[in-house]
C-alpha cells in the first residue's frame, strides 16, 4: 500500500530531525518541507498541506518554548495531532443501533466500489448481530441488481430490487417499506453511480433521499483517484447530506491522501476503508491508530485486540503481565509470530507493532512477509530456552550466534539481522512499559 510510503517518508523526516545536534528554525523548516512533500505526493490537497505547515509552525514557536523543552517530541506530537485533526471532522457519524431501525443510503460514482461496499457494510453489521437488508435502487447500470443480488445471496442478506421498474425512487421506497415490515434493523439503499458528476445523478440522489429519509448518507470514494478527491467529495456533499465517508481500494495503488481530502470536503469522518474485493476485506477506520501506524508509532490497542482474538485465553494474562513489566524476550516474539501467522494480512498487523516502522516492515507481498517470519522462527527454533527467555542483551555471544546459524541452516548475518530487529522491538517495548494498563484493558490505549 502506498500509504506505507507516506508513513515512511514522514517518519524519516522526523528521524532526520532527531539526528540533528541542534534543533533550530532551519532544521524544523527542512523537516516540515519534507513532510509537506510527502503529503503532496500522496495526493493530499495543496491547501490542506499549506495549512498544516503553518499550524505546526505556530504550535512549535521555538522562541516561546522553554529552554529545556524537548523540541523534537513537541514537533512529533504536533505532526501527529495535525494529521489527526485533518482526519477528524470533530463530530462523530451516526452509528446504527439495533434497538432503533435505521436507513443508510450509499452514494458515489460508478466504479467507486459502492455496490461491493454496501454488501461489506451489511455483512459487517450482520456479524455484529444486526438484521441488515439491501435495496438496489441503481436502475442506471445494467447488471447492478444482479451484482447486489449475487453478493447478498452469498452473505445470506435479504435484498430487494427489480429488473422491470426504471424509477429508482419507487424501488427505494418499496424496498424500505418491505424491510421495515420485515423488521430489518439496518436497511441499506444502494443508489445509481454515474461516470462523472452529472446533474441528473445528483437530482436522482436528492429524490431518493427525500423519499426514504435516510438516517445516514455514506459517500463511497475510490482511494486511488488522487487530487480529484476533494472536488468529487465536495460535489456530493453539496447535493446530499453526506454524513460519513468510506474509502475503497486502499489495498491497491491508493496513495491515501484522498481520504484526508474527502474528510475536509465533506466535514464527515471516514468510518471504514475497503482493503480488497472480498466481503470481509473491510476495516473500521479509527483516526488515532491510523495516524499512529502511518508514522510508524504502532497501534498497541489494535494489536492487543488482534492478539486477544487469536490467542488462547489462558495465555493472555501472562503475556499482558510480561508486557506491562516491559519484558520482551525472544520467546515472546516467537509466540507473537505464531499468533501473527494466524491473524491474516501480515503487513497490516505488522504496522500495529510499535517499532515496526515502514523500514522494518517486510516489504512486498504478504507471502514475503510470511516467509520472513517463518525464517525468523526457524532461527529461534535453534535457540536454547535460556536464550529465548533472556532479558540480557549481552548473552548472545559470537559463539552462540554461530551455533544458532549452523543449527538453523542460515547465515550468521541472518541471525544478526534477526537479533537486531528484536533489539529494536525490545527497546520500544521497554519504553512503553508504563503505558500499558496492568489490568489488561487495552481499549483505552491508542
Ligand atoms: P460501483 O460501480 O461503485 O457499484 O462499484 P462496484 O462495487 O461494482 O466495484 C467496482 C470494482 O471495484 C469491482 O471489481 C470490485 O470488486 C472492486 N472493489 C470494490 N471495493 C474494492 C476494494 O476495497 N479493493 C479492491 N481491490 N477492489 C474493490
Amino acid at each position: 500500500m502506498v500509504l506505507a510510503q507516506l508513513g515512511g517518508s514522514i517518519s524519516r523526516a522526523l528521524a532526520q530531525m532527531s539526528n540533528a545536534t541542534v534543533v533550530d528554525e532551519k532544521v524544523i523548516a527542512e523537516c516540515l518541507n519534507e513532510i509537506s512533500r510527502a503529503l503532496l505526493q500522496s495526493d493530499v490537497q495543496f491547501k490542506m498541506v499549506r495549512d498544516m505547515q503553518s499550524n505546526i509552525k505556530r504550535i512549535v514557536d521555538l522562541e516561546s518554548l522553554a529552554a529545556g523543552a524537548n523540541k523534537r517530541r513537541i514537533i512529533q506530537q504536533a505532526v501527529f495531532s495535525e494529521l489527526c485533526n485533518m482526519l477528524d471532522p470533530g463530530k462523530p457519524s451516526f452509528t446504527p443501533k439495533k434497538a432503533k431501525p435505521s436507513v443508510v443510503m450509499f452514494v458515489g460514482l460508478q466504479g467507486s466500489g459502492k455496490t461491493t461496499t454496501c454488501t461489506k457494510y451489511a455483512y459487517y453489521h450482520q456479524q455484529k448481530g444486526f438484521k441488515p437488508s439491501l435495496v438496489c435502487a441503481d436502475t442506471f447500470r445494467a447488471g447492478a441488481f444482479d451484482q447486489l443480488k449475487q453478493n447478498a445471496t452469498k452473505a445470506r442478506i435479504p435484498f430487494y430490487g427489480s429488473y422491470m421498474e426504471s424509477d429508482p425512487v419507487k424501488i427505494a421506497v418499496e424496498g424500505v417499506e418491505r424491510f421495515r415490515e420485515e423488521k430489518s434493523d439496518l436497511i441499506i439503499v444502494d443508489t445509481s453511480g454515474r461516470h462523472k458528476q452529472e446533474a441528473a445523478l445528483f437530482e436522482e440522489m436528492r429524490q431518493v433521499a427525500e423519499a426514504t429519509k435516510p438516517d445516514l448518507v455514506i459517500f463511497v470514494m475510490d482511494g486511488s483517484i488522487g487530487q480529484a478527491a476533494f472536488d468529487q467529495a465536495h460535489a456530493f456533499k453539496q447535493s446530499a447530506s453526506v454524513g460519513a465517508v468510506i474509502i475503497t481500494k486502499m489495498d491497491g495503488h491508493a496513495k491515501g491522501g484522498g481520504a484526508l481530502s474527502a474528510v475536509a470536503a465533506t466535514k464527515s469522518p471516514v468510518i471504514f476503508i475497503g482493503t480488497g474485493e472480498h466481503i470481509d476485506e473491510f476495516e473500521v477506520f479509527d483516526v488515532k491508530p491510523f495516524v499512529s501506524r502511518l508514522l510508524g508509532m504502532g497501534d498497541l490497542s489494535g494489536l492487543m485486540n488482534k492478539i486477544q482474538d487469536v490467542m488462547p485465553a489462558e495465555q493472555q494474562p501472562e503475556l499482558l503481565q510480561k508486557l506491562a513489566e516491559g519484558t520482551f524476550t525472544l520467546r515472546i516474539l516467537y509466540e507473537q509470530f505464531q499468533n501473527l501467522l494466524k491473524m491474516g494480512p501480515i503487513g497490516q498487523v505488522f504496522s500495529m507493532f510499535p517499532g515496526f516502522s515502514s523500514e522494518l516492515m517486510p516489504k512486498g507481498s504478504d507471502k514475503e512477509s510470511q516467509a520472513k517470519i517463518k525464517r525468523y522462527m526457524t532461527i529461534m527454533d535453534s535457540m536454547t530456552d535460556a536464550e529465548l527467555d533472556s532479558t540480557n542483551p549481552k548473552l548472545m555471544s559470537e559463539s552462540r550466534i554461530i551455533r544458532i546459524a549452523r543449527g538453523s541452516g542460515r547465515l550468521v548475518r541472518d541471525v544478526m539481522d534477526m537479533l537486531e530487529e528484536y533489539k529494536k522491538l525490545a527497546k520500544m517495548w521497554s519504553k512503553m512499559k508504563l503505558k500499558i494498563p496492568k489490568n489488561g484493558d487495552m481499549s483505552a490505549m491508542t
